[in-house]
C-alpha cells in the first residue's frame, strides 16, 4: 500500500481523507516527528496547500525521508463579499471559533441580495518533487439563519445547490457525495490510479 504523509496533525482529517482516498496509508506530521508551525501566508488555497507541502518536503530531505506528501486547504468564498472569507475562513472573526465566524458572515451579508457562495478544497500532492494540484468546488447560497445540526463550522449556513438543503441538514453520506473535499479527492484518486 502506498504511504503518504498528510501535512496535518488533525486526526479527524487523516481518518476522513484515508477513508475517502482508499488504498493508501496516510501518516500524520506527528508520525514523522514534524512539530514545527507552518505559516499559511498564501492568498489562495493552492498557495497555502503548496506552502504546507514544501515545508514537509524540506523537513523530509533533512531527515532522509522520501514519502510522497499531501496537503489540503479549504475555504468558503462568498461572491457578494469579494470572495471573503476565502483563505481566512477558519479565522474570519476569531481563530477556529465557528460561532463567532458564522455571526460575522451573517452580519457582513446583512441586506445583500446576492448570497451565492462556494466551498473550495485544494489538494496539493508531491511525488518525487513533482507538484500537482487537485481542486474541488461545491456551490450554494448562504442561509439567512442557521439550519440543521450535523457537520461543522459553516455547514449550517451553506445551502447546497445539489442537495437543496444546508450541509448541516444533510446526512454525512449526502454531504460527502457533493462536497468540495470529495470532488478534489476524486481527482487525486484518478491521478494515483494512473501513477502507481
Ligand atoms: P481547512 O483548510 O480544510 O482546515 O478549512 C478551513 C476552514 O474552512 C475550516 O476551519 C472551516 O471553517 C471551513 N470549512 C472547510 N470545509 C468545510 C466544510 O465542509 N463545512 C464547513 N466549513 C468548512
Amino acid at each position: 500500500m502506498k504511504t503518504i504523509v498528510l501535512a496535518s496533525s488533525n486526526a479527524h482529517k487523516i481518518i476522513e481523507l484515508e477513508e475517502m482516498i482508499q488504498g493508501v496509508k496516510l501518516l500524520s506530521l506527528k508520525d514523522i516527528n514534524f512539530f514545527e508551525d507552518i505559516d499559511e501566508t498564501g492568498t489562495t488555497t493552492n498557495e497555502n496547500a503548496e506552502i504546507k507541502v514544501r515545508a514537509v518536503l524540506e523537513f523530509e530531505k533533512k531527515q532522509g525521508l522520501a514519502f510522497p506528501v499531501l496537503a489540503d486547504d479549504s475555504g468558503l468564498f462568498v461572491n457578494a463579499l469579494g470572495g471573503e472569507p476565502g483563505v481566512h475562513t477558519a479565522r474570519y472573526a476569531v481563530d477556529h471559533s465557528d460561532e463567532a465566524n458564522r455571526k460575522k458572515l451573517l452580519f457582513n451579508l446583512n441586506g445583500k441580495e446576492d448570497r451565492t457562495a462556494y466551498f473550495e478544497c485544494t489538494l496539493c500532492y508531491a511525488d518525487f518533487n513533482e507538484i500537482h494540484f487537485f481542486t474541488g468546488r461545491t456551490f450554494g447560497k448562504i442561509s439567512e439563519v442557521e439550519r440543521g445540526s450535523s457537520g461543522f463550522a459553516y455547514d449550517c449556513l451553506f445551502i447546497s445547490d445539489d442537495l437543496n438543503k444546508t450541509f448541516a441538514e444533510a446526512t454525512a453520506d449526502e454531504k460527502n457525495s457533493v462536497s468540495h473535499r470529495f470532488r478534489a479527492v476524486q481527482k487525486l484518486k484518478e491521478y494515483l490510479k494512473n501513477h502507481d
